[in-house]
């Protein structure tokens, strides 16, 4: 007895219990390193892991998707949890000034909801906007468990250099000492200590706004500020990399671009007016592109309503930019910038400027799959419905395969083993 009451006691300490093992039960099921569908596939789902695929197992549940494509959870590389939608700068403004960080909280706890809703398993939000490291609050609630959400990747606060980013006194009373969307840095030792900072508040990846001011030269070309010296993001990407974290790069044009790249930089975020050799250098390096295209196209016209035609300019090139950028070997990675536009709108509308620009759709879901499985460093772990990774599946009643807009009327989302959506 006493034996018995001591393996107990063993087992309880190692956290091993009884773990119940659910089967789903797929009419479809997409493998996204192949690309191949397979039909009456079963999933074995242990704890938060999957263990079996195809084969057969003994299982204490069944869940019966026979009606449905299942695929891996879609995971999203460029968020931001903590705000809700910026066509203006105005709107943008009236969130740092009249939110408080604990609402703008309470406001992102429904953008996590949502985007796990949206069948977007695994986020990398990159930038608080002046809400402080509340993202680093968020992904620990939702790893214990205090709420529901996506598994999330942060970059806190990012970084940018003084003077150039919102909110701007130029708009206000100078006298006024605006709250900033970024941590301001002049100087290389003002850059290390920022990416010091933040890594220890617990940052994943470091985020720059490497280039601001876009113009466009009379050859159609694309050019922009940059922001920082050679020095500072140096000494940014050089603090990033021995930390053995990564860097990703706000970068217009190549200016911001091409010293991203120098400085280390793994993935460019936009990358409108990017040039030939921009592309070269990605392709050559294998640097991530996340080129949030429904975005652009989204603030495009508000944004030169009000004086800034430059967006319009990015979005009249944006296809071919795009079609000559996979044509050379640039390595697409699905981003959003959802919270840039409110977190109402779909999550999923990106695919269909993939596809409709000649991608096939197997590789528009790889985008969001397999790849941003790669540049998150968690192969074999997100992204793909094999044993061993997390048991983050979806399932949709159309096959995305045949329609891209299916991505968009996610019916079922399991998250670690949890169900959180069925209907
Ligand atoms: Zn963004």
């Amino acid at each position: 007895m006493r034996s018995i009451i001591f393996i107990v006691f063993l087992c309880t300490c190692l956290g091993v219990t009884a773990q119940k093992t659910i089967a789903i039960k797929c009419g479809k099921l997409l493998d996204t390193r192949t690309g191949s569908i397979k039909t009456k596939q079963v999933i074995y789902v242990k704890g938060s892991t999957i263990v079996s695929v195809g084969g057969e197992m003994k299982a204490d549940t069944t869940i019966d998707l026979s009606d449905a494509f299942v695929m891996p959870g879609m995971i999203d590389c460029h968020t931001h949890v903590l705000l809700q939608g910026d066509i203006t700068s105005e709107d943008y403004d009236v969130q740092l000034l009249k939110e408080s960080i604990p609402y703008r909280t309470i406001r992102a706890v429904k953008s996590c909801y949502q985007s796990l809703m949206n069948g977007f398993t695994t986020i990398r939000d990159l930038g608080t906007e002046g809400a402080g490291y509340a993202d680093v609050d968020l992904k620990r609630a939702i790893e214990n468990g205090e709420m529901a959400g996506p598994r999330l990747f942060v970059s806190t606060l990012a970084i940018n250099t003084t003077g150039h980013y919102p909110i701007k006194s130029l708009e206000y009373a100078w006298e006024l000492k605006m709250p900033k969307g970024v941590q301001e840095i002049t100087g290389a030792d003002e850059a290390r200590r920022a990416v010091r900072q933040q890594l220890e508040a617990g940052a994943d990846w470091i985020k720059i706004y490497a280039d601001r001011g876009y113009y466009r030269l009379e050859d159609g070309s694309f050019r922009s500020l940059p922001n920082f010296t050679t020095e500072e993001i140096s000494a940014i990407g050089d603090e990033t990399t021995r930390s053995r974290k990564r860097l990703a790069a706000h970068a217009m044009t190549r200016d911001g671009i091409i010293a991203a790249i120098n400085a280390g930089a793994s993935t460019i975020e936009h990358g409108s007016g990017m040039d030939e050799e921009c592309m070269k250098l990605m392709a050559s390096k294998g640097i991530y592109w996340c080129p949030t295209l429904f975005v652009n196209a989204y603030v495009a016209e508000g944004r030169a309503k009000l004086g800034s035609p430059i967006n319009l300019q990015f979005q009249q090139s944006i296809e071919s930019t795009f079609k000559k950028a996979i044509g050379m070997g640039v390595k697409l990675a699905y981003g959003t910038d959802i919270g840039g536009y409110d977190w109402k709108l779909p999550q999923a509308k990106d695919f269909e400027y993939f596809v409709q620009w000649g991608l096939d759709p197997i590789k528009a879901i790889q985008t969001a799959t397999t790849t941003a499985a790669d540049l998150l460093d968690k192969r074999g772990k997100i992204g793909e419905i094999i044993p061993g990774a997390f048991a983050d599946i979806i399932a949709m009643k159309m096959d995305p395969t045949k329609d891209i807009k299916a991505l968009q009327e996610i019916s079922w989302v399991m998250k670690g083993g949890v169900v959180w959506k069925s209907k």
